[in-house]
């Protein structure tokens, strides 16, 4: 869990970082959240500031309106009325939030998308995720699910996801998916540490063919699903973030001219690094909680 104490201008006062420990059960954790949040409370109140209000984003499907925690792989939430439990313990507006949204709001008003009316928020790691920004509001969905870009449908008969379905977008280009399929590729053997997505893109860069064909298969059908979603979307910038942006021009060079090529005649977005790293999340979910007070 990464928290912070933001204030309303979006500049960081203070931050903690906390286990999930998701083992225990999601009782647990929401214990856990309640009194990470409380202790935060506190600890602004004994430096002399006032806390205003208080945002939580959890991964899964989040309904943002009711405030409720519908469902998470990985903490096991089930229907978690996680926002009014928070507002109960600590006697503030409180807001709950999905954390690629979350993400996606805070990159798009402080961070790389800053000053842009229409954003793409997407986020590749172990999964690929979006968030459709407008104005400074990141779409939610009629049930909480809006921005799963990562199970596009791109290349049908492919790579089995972990959907169920075959071919997803992300069961070919998320960080994940670039490991084992470099991995299948070379046959690597259980000896050493496998390659990270971040190992194939220096290979792939240094003229290895295997490392080259997975790099530009993940290219293409990220161009794909980015051409999907700017023929829904037709925005301004897209924003790249997650660990993948990390691999830099070997990723935003290729993939740039690979999303232009496909563009005939929708306007070309910009295709940019998110700019604030892991800390996108605790500034969203902050700026969720002033937006709601
Ligand atoms: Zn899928």
């Amino acid at each position: 869990m990464k928290c912070a104490l933001v204030r309303p201008d979006g500049s960081t006062v203070h931050t903690e970082r906390h286990a999930t420990d998701a083992g225990r059960g999601p009782d647990a954790v929401v214990e856990t959240i309640l009194d990470v949040a409380e202790g935060l409370a506190g600890k602004a109140r004994a430096d002399g500031l006032d806390p205003l209000a208080l945002g939580i984003a959890v991964p899964g499907v989040v309904d943002e309106a009711a405030g409720v925690a519908v469902w998470s792989a990985n903490v096991g939430f089930r229907d978690v009325p996680l926002r009014d439990l928070a507002a109960a313990r600590l006697g503030l507006p409180t807001a709950l939030g999905h954390d690629v949204r979350v993400g996606g709001l805070a990159e798009a008003r402080l961070g790389a998308g800053r000053g842009t009316g229409h954003v793409l928020f997407v986020a590749i790691g172990t999964g690929i995720a979006a968030a459709h920004v407008v104005d400074g509001v990141a779409a939610t969905g009629a049930h909480g699910a809006a921005g799963e870009i990562g199970h596009i449908l791109v290349r049908p008969g492919g790579p089995r996801c972990g959907c169920g379905r075959d071919g997803c977008l992300e069961a070919v280009a998320s960080a994940s998916a670039i490991a084992r399929r470099y991995a299948e590729a070379t046959g690597a053997g259980p000896t050493g540490t496998p390659a990270s997505a971040a190992d194939v893109a220096d290979r792939a860069a240094a003229g290895e063919p295997a490392a080259a064909r997975v790099w530009a298969e993940a290219v293409e059908a990220l161009a794909d699903g980015l051409a999907t979603g700017q023929s829904l979307y037709d925005v301004e910038a897209v924003v790249v973030g997650g660990g993948l942006a990390q691999a830099g021009p070997r990723l935003f060079d290729p993939l740039r001219a690979a999303l232009h090529e496909r563009m005939t005649f929708h306007r070309r977005p910009r295709l940019v690094a998110a700019a604030l790293g892991d800390e996108a999340g605790c500034l969203g979910a902050a700026l969720l909680a002033l937006d709601a007070r």
